[in-house]
């Protein structure tokens, strides 16, 4: 609830949270799950900030299509086509993550299985793919929204979290997104990052989201440009 507030107050429109995580370790805190969502509708209900979380099984998808405004497909299932399926069925907006190994074409792809069965609203997500290098947790590929906005009419935003894995890096990748065009950015936030249940050494303090969000401003209108320039 703290951070759903202070994210609004800082100029966020949406909120996303995970009730149901699908972590890189078994062992790892996997999300609250019912408890979760309602918390979810709650801080919506206080904020006004639409809700996004994240659906694992094609089975979840209506129990989350009850409480969330748009449906996340993280990065494991983004090639989960009974899942996408699924979603194709459902009438909530899709936010499609790049998969951790997946080309922008089989990106799309799984976007397509999503429209042909119905969805045409989807948002494209890169969040940063696996490559040798390991001085990032994933290599932001800043290339993919142009090339996504060239070949596709779908929107793209950038989640610069994930692709660090370092919160001081996190604000840096944002202004490389917003200048090349994203529309929007999924930045992971939390009250005590050190405490966090996931992924704390990402997560910005409500001090860093304030401050990135007004240092993004001026890039803004480099972004209106750069959509002129393609
Ligand atoms: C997330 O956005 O909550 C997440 C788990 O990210 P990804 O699926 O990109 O790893
Ligand atoms: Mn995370």
């Amino acid at each position: 609830m703290q951070t759903a507030e202070a994210v609004a107050a800082a100029g966020a429109r949406i909120l996303r949270g995970g009730a149901y995580k699908p972590r890189s370790s078994p062992y790892s805190f996997q999300g609250m799950g019912i408890a979760g969502l309602k918390l979810l509708r709650k801080a919506r209900e206080a904020t006004g900030l639409a809700i996004v979380t994240e659906v694992m099984s094609e089975e979840d998808v209506d129990l989350i299509a009850e409480h969330a405004d748009l449906m996340q497909v993280g990065a494991r299932s983004m090639e989960n086509y009974s899942l996408l399926q699924a979603l194709g069925r459902c009438r909530r907006p899709v936010l499609l993550k790049r998969g951790l190994t997946a080309t922008l074409e089989e990106l799309l792809r799984s976007a397509q299985v999503i429209a042909m069965n119905g969805n045409l609203q989807i948002i494209l997500c890169e969040r940063g793919i696996r490559t040798f290098e390991t001085a990032t947790r994933n290599t932001l590929d800043i290339a993919a929204v142009p090339v996504l906005k060239t070949v596709s009419r779908l929107p793209v935003i950038v989640d610069p979290s994930h692709a660090a894995g370092v919160r001081s890096l996190v604000p840096i990748l944002a202004r490389a997104a917003t200048v090349v065009g994203a529309d929007g950015l999924i930045v992971e936030v939390h009250p005590a990052p050190d405490h966090a249940l996931s992924d704390g050494e990402q997560s910005l303090t409500f001090e860093q989201f304030r401050n990135m969000m007004v240092d993004l401003q001026p890039y803004f209108a480099i972004k209106e440009d750069a959509q002129s320039v393609s």
